[in-house]
């Protein structure tokens, strides 16, 4: 713990990282002493210890990990080109000192197969790479080249905010600008950006935000982009949220597998702090590995320092939120076009659109595409357009089969339907749903029915385990799925309780992609049949 600063229960997670980047991995002695310094019961730190993948926590009397792991990501893009067979060979090869794991979505989709050592990672990774990574102990990450702070002031940035700060900017011409963009909430929910910070800065004070950088979504690395390349962008976009809400304090919640842009980040805000000491206090905290943290009121309970589990609602964490207040909640994208919207008006952006849609969106395209990455474009473009217009069309000697429009939990669509206009609301018929825009693309070499099998396997393996039917159903789902044939109708049953049954959108979406695959590739599910009849 700091010198002189006061132990803070909240500040759990932080000196969860701290004791194990210090000592390889969590120790009983070491939480029985945490606990104490900071007055919660035992059961309180080791159930926070034991609930994120990322710690490893070792029983008294246990053998502590080797020192080194290697994550190798096994979700659909990683998968499609290999991973699950890297990480067989790296566990063979690397030995008993080293830890291979075959871990989820590790936002570097667009770079598949992707492995991690310690906490570097290797991307378009094979055997011979990883190991001389390896073999070279695994530095950390270089920081990105992304535009600092005064290269981003000296091109006129954070003059908005200046506006705003000193009353020059009237706020509420601000939360109209957005309002007549149409710009909705970009981390998958699509609330409308305006009507939440009217709502939020309606409630008592003091009012409280968070923003989620923890874009665990398979396939999703947009938030990755942008903070690698203009985070200022983004920080002016929540100072201005902040100011217009009036908002007392700041949590900005960040995946663990982005270190290097953590530190960035850290570096950033100590800058921003120091230019403007009246600001809010901010702090920044580091996920630890739980896909379920990216639902708004599991980070809330993240960011107090407890596990990551979603709240009933009502209240909404609009009126109840973090640490009991009103919390505007926003992922980073959002906050990101702000500066845009309001200097270049709301018109602008509502002008951008194609097939009837308004706006932009950021896709994050991967699978089998010539060149994967974050397409800024239409919103309302469709796959077709997407992938041929700016993804260089599809890799040599791959033809379109199907997509997945929205990361692991939208569901899939075969290319028959590749020319629905990608958007909020459009993909409500074919039952799946945009998302956070992760378009994973597959061809004719994949089988629907195996992706969704990974996809189901992954919602088991991040299921909060809160309630029944998503910590039960996911589980029994996937061992269903990897029976040698579907049986369709006990699927469909288990599916329906899970959407209709589950507290979060985590069980609920989960049986979309099995869903999916029944209604759009069931020549698959028959072809499972044949196979066993013959
Ligand atoms: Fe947890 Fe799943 Fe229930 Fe959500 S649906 S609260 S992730 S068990």
């Amino acid at each position: 713990l700091d010198a002189g600063i006061t132990p803070r229960a909240d500040r759990l997670i932080e000196y969860l990282h701290r004791l194990q980047d210090t000592h390889g991995a969590l120790h009983a002695d070491h939480l029985a002493a945490l606990a104490e310094v900071l007055k919660l019961a035992r059961a309180e730190v080791f159930e926070v210890a034991t609930f994120y993948h990322h710690f490893d926590f070792v029983p008294a009397g246990a053998e502590a990990p080797p020192a080194l792991t290697v994550r190798v990501c096994d979700s659909l893009g990683c998968a499609m080109a290999g991973g699950a067979e890297l990480a067989a060979s790296l566990a063979s090869r690397l030995g008993a000192d080293v830890r291979v794991q075959r871990v989820p979505c590790v936002g570097r989709c667009d770079s598949a197969p992707v492995a991690v050592v310690g906490q570097q990672p290797v991307l378009q990774a094979d055997a011979d790479k990883v190991a001389a990574v390896v073999t070279s102990g695994g530095r950390d990450e270089a920081l990105p080249d992304a535009i600092r702070f005064d290269a981003y002031r000296a091109a006129g940035g954070y003059a908005l905010w200046e506006a705003v700060r000193s009353g020059a900017r009237d706020t509420e011409s601000i939360v109209a600008a957005l309002d007549h963009a149409g710009l909705r909430g970009l981390g998958g929910a699509g609330f409308p950006a305006a009507r939440k910070w009217r709502t939020v800065a309606a409630q008592p004070a003091p009012r409280n935000m968070a923003v989620n950088i923890d874009e665990g979504e398979p396939g999703t690395f947009k938030d990755r982009h942008y903070l690698a390349t203009d985070p200022h962008r983004f920080i002016e976009g929540m100072l201005i949220a902040a100011r217009v809400v009036g908002i007392a304090g700041i949590w900005i919640y960040i995946r663990d597998e982005y270190p290097a842009l953590r530190r960035l980040l850290a570096e950033e805000l100590d800058r921003v702090r120091a230019e403007w000491p009246e600001l809010p206090p901010i702090e920044l905290r580091r996920g630890a590995g739980a896909y379920v943290c990216g639902e708004e009121s599991a980070m809330i309970e993240s960011i107090e320092g407890k596990r990551g589990m979603p709240r009933l609602r009502p209240p909404y964490v609009a009126e109840v939120g973090l640490f009991g207040r009103p919390t505007l909640e926003h992922n980073l994208e959002t906050l990101w076009w702000v500066r845009d919207i309001v200097e270049k008006g709301g018109d602008w952006f509502a002008g951008f659109g194609r097939n009837g849609r308004k706006g932009l969106r950021s896709y994050s395209v991967s699978g089998r595409v010539a060149k994967p990455g974050v397409i800024v474009t239409d919103a309302g473009i469709t796959l077709r357009q997407l992938v041929d217009e700016h993804c260089g069309g599809m890799l040599p000697g791959h033809e379109l089969y199907g997509y997945f429009p929205g990361g692991a939990s939208g569901g899939i669509l075969p290319a028959s339907l590749a020319d629905v206009p990608l958007d909020f609301d459009t993909l409500a018929p074919h039952g799946c749903f945009i998302g956070s825009a992760a378009i994973v693309v597959f061809s004719q070499h994949d089988q629907a029915r195996v992706l969704a099998e990974n996809a189901m396997e992954f919602f088991a393996h991040e299921s909060c385990g809160q309630c029944t039917p998503c910590r039960v159903g996911t589980a029994k789902a996937a061992e269903l799925m990897k029976a040698p044939q579907w049986n369709a109708g006990l699927l469909t049953e288990l599916g329906r309780t899970m959407m209709d049954a589950s507290i979060c959108g985590l069980g609920q979406a989960a049986p979309n992609p099995m869903q999916s695959v029944l209604r759009f590739f069931p020549h698959e599910v028959a072809a499972q049949q044949q196979e066993q009849s013959a």
